[in-house]
C-alpha cells in the first residue's frame, strides 16, 4: 500500500481524533453527507479549504459522492448537467488549492449497459478534466453481478484520470451471497495486469459472519482478527495491489470517535510496511 487516507465526513468530524494519520501521509476522503435531493448538488469547497488549513501539507482529497447519488447512473438519469457542474467547481478549486482531487462514484449495472449509457459521459467527463490534477474513480457495488464493471470501464476508455476503486468488503459480499470461492471468482475474473494498472485505491473494510450485507451491522467493519485483515490484504497483494491507496471505509455511523478506523489503521501499520 502506497498509503492510508482516513475517511471522514463531509462535517470534518474526527479529524482531531485522525490528524495524526492525515498529517502522515497527506491525504483524505471525505463522504458527502448534505445533498440537494432533486439533482444530486453538494457543497465541498468550504470544507476542502478548511481542510487546507487544519493540514498546509494535504495533497489529496477524494470526494465520494452523496448517497444515492454516488451512483454515477442516478446523475446521468436526474440531470447529468450536474456532474458537469461539480467538474467545473473541482477544476477551479484544484487551481486555487493546487492539491489533487479526486471524485469518486459507484457503478452499479452490468458492463454491456454502462458501455451504452455511462461510458459516453464518461467519456465527456474525462475530456473535460484533461491537463488538470484530477481523477474520476469508478467503484463496485456489492449486489451487482458484474462486480468488476469498474475497472472494466476503466480499460475500455484508457485513460490515467479514470481508475477504480475496489471495494473488498463489497466484493465479499457479492461472493458471500452468491456461494462462491472469492479466490477462484477473482482468478476468473481479474488479472495482475490490470489490478495493479487501474486499481488506484481500495476501500478496505470486512463483511463480518461472511455476510452477503443482510445486516447492517456486519458490513464495512474492522476485521475482527489480524488474521483477517492479513488475509485481505495478501489477495489484494497478490494481484498487484501494493501500489494502491487504502481506505479503511468503516463504521460509518460513527465519524465522531472513528475508534475502529484508527484501530483498523494500526493494524496495517503494525503489518506492512508503508511509504517513505
Ligand atoms: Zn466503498
Amino acid at each position: 500500500m502506497r498509503a492510508i487516507y482516513p475517511k471522514i465526513d463531509d462535517k470534518l468530524k474526527g479529524i482531531n481524533t485522525l490528524r495524526k494519520y492525515i498529517n502522515k501521509y497527506k491525504g483524505v476522503e471525505v463522504q458527502i453527507t448534505k445533498y440537494d435531493k432533486t439533482n444530486g448538488y453538494f457543497e465541498f469547497e468550504e470544507q476542502i479549504r478548511t481542510l487546507l488549513v487544519v493540514f498546509p501539507n494535504l495533497k489529496e482529497v477524494i470526494i465520494h459522492t452523496p448517497i444515492p447519488f454516488c451512483d454515477l447512473e442516478m446523475y446521468i438519469a436526474k440531470d447529468k448537467e450536474e456532474i458537469f457542474n461539480i467538474i467545473e467547481r473541482i477544476k477551479a478549486l484544484t487551481l486555487e488549492l493546487g492539491i489533487k482531487i479526486d471524485l469518486l462514484f459507484h457503478i452499479s449495472w452490468k458492463f454491456e449497459i454502462e458501455k451504452m449509457i455511462t461510458v459516453p459521459v464518461l467519456m465527456e467527463m474525462i475530456n473535460s478534466i484533461k491537463g488538470f490534477n484530477i481523477e474520476i474513480l469508478l467503484e463496485n457495488i456489492h449486489f451487482t453481478e458484474d462486480f468488476l464493471c469498474p475497472l472494466k470501464i476503466c480499460k475500455l476508455i484508457g485513460s490515467n484520470q479514470l481508475k477504480t476503486c475496489l471495494d473488498i468488503c463489497h466484493v465479499h459480499c457479492y461472493t458471500n451471497m452468491m456461494d462462491l470461492d472469492i479466490k477462484e471468482t477473482l482468478d476468473k475474473e481479474l488479472n495482475k495486469k490490470d489490478a495493479s494498472k487501474y486499481v488506484y485505491s481500495i476501500h478496505f473494510s470486512k463483511a463480518l459472519n461472511n455476510d452477503g450485507y443482510k445486516d447492517k451491522n456486519t458490513h464495512g467493519r474492522m476485521h475482527d482478527t489480524k488474521k483477517s485483515l492479513i488475509e485481505d490484504v495478501e489477495l489484494l497483494y497478490e494481484y498487484g495491489m501494493y501500489d494502491s491507496i487504502f481506505v479503511p471505509e468503516i463504521a460509518e455511523e460513527d465519524y465522531e470517535n472513528r475508534k475502529d478506523q484508527i484501530e483498523e489503521i494500526n493494524n496495517l501499520e503494525d503489518i506492512y510496511l508503508l511509504m517513505k
